[in-house]
């Protein structure tokens, strides 16, 4: 069975992308096969897997804008392989078009589910990278998923934006896709030898424990993240017993539970 999880927050710099790039990463280093979906515009999932948006040929727009027009969208066209070993459908900034133009058609939702049909198959996840903001390509993610994941960031001001979401994907569940589950708000850069960030990881547990699930994991603050994207690398390979692949190997874990 393939798990399907958007990874969404619509604040930017939450660790979206962060979380999409090393969480599939520790899941290949689990032995599973693993597909990331690049749905951002700013391509910065494709960028951190080490590929170079402008030169790719295809990306994961065609595939939508061709299963919205009902023709077979052809996935193995788009499809990139990475150095940390998950494959990758990547984006560019051409996604900004889709954005229009899946608004206005009344099924634009479906067009990432649709263009993933009968793809999915072989892969034991699928990570669907999200842009930051609820848009159509959001909607897109949410309706092709089965779960979601949210990275929140250890700081008072992110709690709040999480209602908002939550209420977004309550629509989502009444409409698109009903059996749509939230699997987890994880916190992220989280420093917690501040009082703050302690503050911060009490009040999600409070706040949302009794609604949504927040993971036992928390992923810290850890520069080493930073840089293992400038060179096309997860945190995996590039510090491999850095506190934050030590993180996102027990994401992994948490969610294979
Ligand atoms: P989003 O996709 O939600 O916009 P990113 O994953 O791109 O967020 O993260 C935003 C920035 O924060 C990036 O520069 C990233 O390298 C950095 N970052 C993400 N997670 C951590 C962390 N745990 N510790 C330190 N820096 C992080
Ligand atoms: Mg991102």
């Amino acid at each position: 069975m393939t798990r399907t999880i958007a990874i969404a927050n619509q604040k930017g710099g939450v660790g979206k992308t962060t979380t999409t790039v090393n969480l599939g990463a520790a899941l290949v280093e689990r032995g599973r096969r693993v597909l990331a979906v690049d749905l951002d515009p700013q391509a910065s999932l494709t960028l951190a897997l080490g590929h170079d948006a402008d030169a790719l040929p295809r990306t994961i727009y065609s595939a939508m804008m061709a299963a919205m027009k009902g023709e077979e969208a052809s996935l193995a066209d788009v499809l990139q392989p990475t150095e940390a070993g998950l494959d990758l459908l990547p984006a560019s900034i051409e996604l900004s078009q889709a954005e229009l133009d899946l608004t206005r058609e009344p099924l634009g939702i479906y067009a990432l589910r649709d263009s993933l049909n009968g793809f999915a198959d072989g892969y034991d996840y699928i990570l669907l990278d999200c842009p930051p903001s609820l848009g159509i390509l959001t909607a897109n993610a949410l309706a092709a998923a089965a779960e979601v994941v949210i990275p929140l960031q250890a700081d008072y001001l992110a709690l709040k934006g999480v209602d908002l979401l939550l209420r977004t994907i309550g629509k989502i569940q009444k409409r698109a896709n009903t059996t749509l589950k939230v699997r987890g708000i994880v916190l992220t850069m989280a420093d917690l030898r501040t009082l703050h960030a302690r503050e911060v990881v009490e009040a999600a547990r409070e706040t949302f424990g009794q609604t949504v699930p927040v993971f036992d994991t928390i992923i810290h603050a850890n520069v080493r993240l930073k840089e293992a994207p400038l060179i096309g690398q997860s945190i995996l390979a590039y510090a491999t017993d850095s506190p934050g692949a030590q993180g996102y190997r027990a994401l992994a874990q948490e969610i294979e539970l």
